[in-house]
């Protein structure tokens, strides 16, 4: 992968000489710089587009760049979109047009018509539209003044969506052993998924696994013990619960790295020579950045992965999540999200404890060792990405975590609460009506926004569950995105 940079190409003509043009490429330099100073990734001035053949060029160089994550475009005089035209066709990275202009104010007394000529975002702007229109391209549009903060946070999070669609393109899954038996929602075209979001989705032997983690050496789990002691509270005396699950995480480290995975997933019905289900395995694995699914799950372990590598600092607070049991109580209705083991604990307010307990689904002969921990308060989102047979469905709805409500001291797996929207039951009714899985990605950092922006970039379907959504409104939106998308096929 490249170092996600993103280029800045300013639309012109000739028409008004060369000073007007040097004007035009000097300002086009400070915007690129300063907004490089609070951007999360570089902006970097390109060129000025002037000419079809100038543009095309640009746009290629783009396309095959493993820096380039994006081409932001803005038009400081008129540019004539003809000229866009055998670009545009060709572009394959994310685009956000910034419709922008470099002065804030009309100056009063010094506007004349060649002030008029060189400042023109205004109508530039609008013919640089009309082509992303015509030409029917996925883009980003953002309007306002390029040294406003919301503009800035707005490009950056853009930025972090683009960085998606990079990750997600060089994305490799591996699935050790299949997805749980019977389950469907977890299922899905893994031919779809390489060919739409670039996903490599194969399969790796528990048995090697196995080997790989009987090749670890004492002084490697050392190591790891150390990390873990720094990081968490030991809550157990089972020592030796805790240093299997070191074993298992090195093995599997060594495995994705060797691979250039991101991403895993495994299953509680295939765990064929080992002792435990990994649990502080997987949760660490995550807080470094992995993705992980239970059950088999490769999509939402992708997703994890993904939406991770959007969210703060490239490590973002995303979490795999499985909606669990619901506080149905009036005026007190919560969702409480889990799993058997593996929560995330970028998500955790406080120092997780690493606890040992029976498990007594799947094949475990130890029980095995896991994060403990409550979730933190906060706006989020819960997204779910779908197979619904011939396209994709990445469903998202709006939440507020909350510090759960009660201490639930016999729970032994790490928790978080929260009140959907628009309302619990109501939220429910709207998820369950676009088919969305028990299986979430729970993020704070990373927003519906930032999801709508990546799935335009990737061409899919994208369902938003807000706080004014409503069951009719969702199955009525559902029914005409299934004609559309059919059409479009
Ligand atoms: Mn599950």
């Amino acid at each position: 992968m490249g170092k996600h940079e993103f280029w800045f190409v300013v639309g012109s003509q000739f028409l008004y000489g060369p000073e007007v043009l040097e004007t035009v490429e000097a300002r086009a330099k400070e915007m690129a710089e300063k907004l490089s100073a609070v951007l999360p990734h570089p902006l970097v001035f390109k060129t000025i587009g002037v000419t079809c053949q100038g543009i095309e060029d640009v746009i290629r160089e783009a396309n095959y760049s493993n820096d380039c994550a994006g081409i932001v475009t803005w038009c400081h005089t008129f540019s004539p979109s003809k000229m866009w035209i055998n670009g545009l066709t060709k572009l394959q990275k994310p685009w956000c047009h910034l419709a922008t202009q470099y002065n804030r104010e009309i100056p009063n007394e010094e506007i004349d018509m060649d002030f008029m000529n060189l400042n023109q975002a205004a109508h530039g702007d609008r013919e640089h539209g009309f082509i992303g229109a015509r030409l029917r391209m996925p883009r980003k549009v953002i309007a306002g003044y390029w040294e406003d903060a919301k503009v800035q946070k707005r490009l950056a999070d853009w930025m972090k969506a683009a960085v998606g669609v990079d990750v997600s393109r060089h994305l490799k899954v591996m699935r050790f052993g299949d997805n749980m038996r019977e389950v469907a929602v977890t299922e899905g075209d893994k031919v779809e998924v390489q060919a739409k979001l670039g996903w490599q989705v194969n399969t790796w032997a528990v048995g090697d696994l196995v080997k790989e983690m009987n090749a670890v050496s004492e002084a490697e789990v050392d190591e790891l013990m150390a990390i873990y002691e720094a990081n968490y509270d030991i809550a157990t005396d089972n020592i030796a619960t805790i240093r299997y699950q070191a074993r298992e995480e090195i093995a599997m480290k060594k495995m994705l790295d060797a691979e250039g995975c991101k991403a895993f997933s495994n299953t509680f019905q295939d765990l064929y020579g080992m002792e435990q289900l990994p649990g502080l395995a997987s949760q660490h694995l995550m807080a470094q950045g992995y993705g992980y699914g239970g059950e088999g799950d490769w999509k939402v372990s992708a997703m994890t992965a993904i939406m991770k590598a959007m969210g703060e600092g490239g490590n973002g607070a995303s979490a795999f999540m499985e909606d669990y049991t619901y506080h149905l109580v009036e005026g007190q209705e919560y969702s409480l999200g889990a799993h058997m083991l593996e929560v995330c604990p970028s998500v955790a307010a406080g120092k997780p404890r690493i606890e040992t307990h029976h498990l007594g689904i799947g094949m475990n002969e130890k029980d095995p060792a896991r994060l403990v921990f409550e979730g933190k308060e906060g706006d989020a989102i819960v997204a779910s990405l779908i197979d619904v047979g011939g396209r994709l469905r990445l469903i998202v709805q709006d939440i507020h975590c909350v510090k759960p409500i009660m201490p639930m001291p016999n729970l032994p797996v790490a928790r978080v609460m929260w009140q959907a929207m628009p309302d619990l039951t109501t939220g429910v009714e709207c998820w369950i009506t676009a088919g969305g899985a028990h299986h979430t990605v729970l993020s704070y950092d990373v927003t519906a926004e930032m999801m709508k922006d990546w799935a335009r970039m990737m061409d899919i379907e994208f369902v938003h569950i807000t706080k004014d959504s409503t069951p009719d409104g969702i199955e009525k939106e559902l029914f005409l995105n299934d004609l559309a998308w059919n059409l479009k096929r």
